[in-house]
């Protein structure tokens, strides 16, 4: 019997974060998409299944104005209003140099807290409400053909796929990157990160907060209401040990750590730990083929910025797409990919490397580390020029921005 099959001008493997919004990109340039996931929707917006919060940075909230899915986020976003960054140990006081960004020095809010689990919801909402998209959960992509005018990918329910271009937004263990055979470069950090809500006694004021601890950061990232989101990174044996106390162990641990000035704290809800490391892909196009997203690279978590990425691929590949589509140029050869690989690679690389540098230069104990790097801080807390410089940069309006990331249509 033959296997049934579906046109369409793109096919996306993988409906995360990622995934979702490169469908919506598309489809709004008039591209016909099919979007496969192996999850359903129901688990993967269910309140256990991702317990994180996204930093996103202010070119990620106007791209998401742009395709319409902001707007239904706006009331449930925390505004970042001011970072603060300090050296700390547990039971020390934390070193007099710290670094405090403003953002009044700016304009506007360092960036904005929302829930994966509202963004996950928000995107479904608007991916089934779009004529163009077919999306197919439960469906996982399971093999791919590339043939010289188009590309064939036969899904787990049977149908086959007949694609110009197929993208892989599957993840940091990506099946269709590892089918393609594309390698990656990297190596585990060693380091879990533990997440969870934890509820205070008096108000944030949209202040974020990153202890460097020896063992590593220690973010606290406000949420709604009176409410923080830690991403608490621990060697691997420790947060092993730590997602095993029980729940007043648990909350001594993080008193301990979060400090004394939000009043009396209590975590809230599950714990999660998501083990930390550094991929990234030697190529990211392929003939008929791209990845973006964590197939692409994953970095550690300390700048909040791994979704960030993941949406400067989207509005990067979908102007690359877009605009050869509209010169009538065929936009699945590997020449037009070509374009979107060399846009994003370096960026990709620059953050991972720069990510990577923290990290190790504050996840220990060292004497003259420690002096170096309060040294540091404190010198980047006196300069304002470069304190700009960091936030325009945190807030990813630097560089060539693709016209989703200003806000414009792609
Ligand atoms: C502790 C922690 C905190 C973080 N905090 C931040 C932050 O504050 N800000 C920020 O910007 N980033 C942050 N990140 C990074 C961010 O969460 C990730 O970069 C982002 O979730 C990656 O999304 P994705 O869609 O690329 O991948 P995923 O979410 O992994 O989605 C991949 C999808 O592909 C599907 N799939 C797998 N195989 C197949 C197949 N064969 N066919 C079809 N589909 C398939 C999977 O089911 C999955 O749904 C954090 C990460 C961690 C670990």
């Amino acid at each position: 019997m033959r296997a049934q099959t579906k046109d369409a001008d793109l096919l996306i493997a993988g409906g995360g974060m990622v995934g979702l919004t490169l469908a919506l990109a598309l489809a709004r340039g008039g591209m016909r998409v099919v979007l496969a996931e192996p999850m359903s929707e129901l688990a993967m917006t269910d309140a256990r299944f991702d317990g994180r919060v996204s930093a996103l940075a202010f070119a990620a909230v106007r791209m998401l104005g742009q395709l319409g899915v902001w707007q239904g986020l706006e009331a449930k976003a925390q505004p970042i209003n001011d970072i603060l960054v300090s050296d700390a140990g547990l039971g020390r006081n934390p070193s007099p140099f710290s670094l405090h960004f403003d953002h009044r020095e700016i304009g506007e809010p360092l960036g904005a807290i929302v829930e994966n689990r509202d963004i996950r919801m928000a995107l479904f909402e608007a991916a089934r409400a779009e004529p163009n998209i077919s999306l197919l959960t439960g469906t996982a992509v399971e093999r791919l053909v590339v043939e010289r005018a188009c590309a064939i990918a036969t899904l787990s329910s049977g149908v086959e796929v007949v694609a110009t271009l197929v993208i892989a937004a599957d993840g940091r263990d990506s099946p269709l990157r590892e089918a393609q055979n594309i390698g990656t470069v990297g190596w585990d950090y060693g380091q879990t990160g533990i997440v969870t809500t934890v509820a205070h006694e008096r108000a944030h004021e949209g202040v974020a907060y990153e202890h460097f601890l020896p063992s590593g950061p220690f973010a606290i990232l406000p949420m709604t209401g009176n409410r923080s989101s830690l991403v608490w990174t621990e060697r691997n044996e420790d947060a092993a040990r730590m997602m095993q106390l029980d729940d007043a162990g648990f909350a001594e641990e993080i008193a301990l750590r979060f400090g004394a000035h939000l009043g009396n704290t209590a975590p809230e809800g599950p714990r999660w730990a998501y083990p930390l490391r550094l991929q990234l892909a030697r190529a990211y196009v392929a003939a008929r083929f791209a990845i973006v997203g964590d197939a692409a690279h994953t970095i550690h978590p300390i700048a909040g910025q791994g979704f960030n990425l993941g949406l400067k691929d989207v509005a990067a590949l979908a102007e690359t797409v877009l605009d050869a589509a509209r010169l009538g140029l065929d936009f699945g050869e590997e020449e037009v990919l070509k374009r979107y690989e060399r846009w994003r690679r370096f960026d990709s690389f620059v953050l991972a490397a720069a990510t990577d540098g923290v990290n190790r230069l504050f996840s220990n104990d060292i004497g003259p580390l420690r002096l170096a790097r309060d040294l540091g801080l404190g010198i980047v807390d006196r300069l304002p020029p470069l304190r700009r410089f960091f936030m325009r940069h945190a807030g990813g309006d630097v560089g060539r921005l693709p016209r989703l990331l200003k806000g414009e249509a792609a």
